[in-house]
């Protein structure tokens, strides 16, 4: 069913917005509220016109939504006459902890449970939940859907997801694996599985989801449903990524902060916002900065791509395991579907397993299938779209 959905990513300061047809993921305008509870900026695009700048005081979320609206139904600016067009809202919601499966309608009960999973996500739930009642107040009676970063990742079984702690802490507080960029990964199985001739019907099917952006999750999917993914009870487990660390011996922990007179969050700062490719290389966290300092001799900017594409083939390669094979490996995100270059490095050296990339078909920009002709393995660079997929979920729920 063709509907006009409002799309809101909300964060502590700031705000994106894609008002989109669920059907066609035709943009109507999209757009960015920045510096919220500080003084206020919008940033609103629509294709083929100008982009709008304007300096609006937002000293909550509401304000910022407000603006948002205005901007939307402007004479000018806008892309509907009311507000009434907007068929329903789609928000993401980055921790649903155990509470979600799925994407759902919000009601006091969801809110509740959102707010129950703020202490796995106590940067993100809250600015999402922000983001949620300032549209509430703005659109009463709209229905308004959560959807999860969480979410696909809750079919894994539970060797997955248990850790080897005193499984007390699973039981009591909900230690567990959880992962993250489930939209992302949930938008890709559903490509990968059109790709393949196999969408309705994904049984049998084996696919590797490789996210690799500023943050990096992949994703093993068994039948269009995922079995194991990187993340785990937050975002900074699995392998390097942009400035996070990914899996490290927790007694360096001990170590470092012993050394420094480090508290935990100070520790938690360095493994979040200065580790992965920036913290190896010196350089930057951005693959296109690391590529140009390595061509031009920077050693250590080499050996964080090389740890990067180390990392990633050895989840591949373990996920293969896990899963008895793979039919399909996908490339997305921004390091994913632009770095033609990483995408080799990471899959040289699977031939045994038969993988076999076509180096002509890689180095062609919008090659959806960048595989050789005789590879068992099929991989595809797909771009994502978690927008998109939060308002094809948002309009299912609506309907
Ligand atoms: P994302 O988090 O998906 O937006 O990905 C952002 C990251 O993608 C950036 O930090 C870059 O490292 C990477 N990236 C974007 N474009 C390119 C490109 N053309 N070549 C290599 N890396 C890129």
């Amino acid at each position: 069913m063709k509907m006009k959905i409002l799309v809101i990513n909300a964060g502590s300061s700031s705000l994106k917005y894609q008002l989109m047809d669920s059907e066609s993921g035709q943009v109507y305008a999209k757009g960015l509220c920045e510096r919220i509870g500080i003084d206020g900026r919008l940033t609103h695009k629509v294709p083929g016109r100008d982009d709008v700048k304007q300096d609006i005081p937002m000293p909550t979320h509401n304000e910022a939504i407000k603006a948002v609206m205005d901007a939307l139904v402007d004479p000018e600016k806008g892309v509907i006459r009311s507000t009434d067009e907007i068929d329903a809202v789609g928000h993401r919601v980055v921790h649903g902890g155990a509470e979600f499966a799925a994407s759902c309608v919000i009601d006091d009960n969801v809110i509740a449970a959102i707010e129950r999973c703020i202490p796995f996500g106590p940067l993100h739930n809250p600015a999402n939940l922000m983001g949620i009642r300032a549209c509430m107040e703005a659109m009463p009676g709209k229905k308004q859907v959560a959807v999860f970063d969480t979410a696909f990742h809750q079919t894994m079984p539970p060797k997955a997801y248990i850790y080897a702690l005193p499984y007390e802490y699973y039981e009591k507080d909900g230690v567990r694996r959880y992962g993250f960029h489930g939209t992302s990964h949930k938008y890709i199985a559903g490509q990968a599985l059109r790709a393949l001739g196999r969408e309705g019907h994904p049984e049998g099917t084996k696919i590797i989801s490789c996210h690799l952006g500023n943050g990096s999750s992949l994703a093993a999917i068994v039948d269009g449903k995922v079995v194991d993914t990187s993340m785990g009870l937050g975002p900074l487990a699995g392998f390097p990524m942009g400035t996070r660390s990914g899996d490290i011996d927790p007694t360096i922990m001990e170590y470092l902060m012993g050394r420094y007179g480090w508290d935990i969050k100070e520790m938690l700062g360095v493994l979040n916002k200065k580790s992965g490719v920036l913290g190896i290389s010196g350089v930057s966290s951005d693959f296109r900065d690391l590529s140009a300092a390595a061509r031009e001799g920077n050693e250590r900017a080499a050996l964080a791509l090389d740890k990067f594409a180390y990392e990633v083939k050895k989840y591949i390669g373990a996920y293969a395991a896990a899963m008895g094979g793979v039919d399909a490996i996908v490339f997305t995100a921004g390091v994913g579907e632009n770095d033609a270059d990483m995408r080799m490095r990471i899959a040289s050296g699977l031939e045994y397993m038969g993988v076999k990339i076509c180096p002509k078909c890689n180095a062609t920009r919008g090659k959806e299938e960048i595989s050789a002709a005789d590879s068992k393995v099929k991989v595809f660079v797909i771009p994502t779209n978690e927008e998109l997929m939060i308002a094809m979920d948002t309009a299912e729920l609506v309907k």
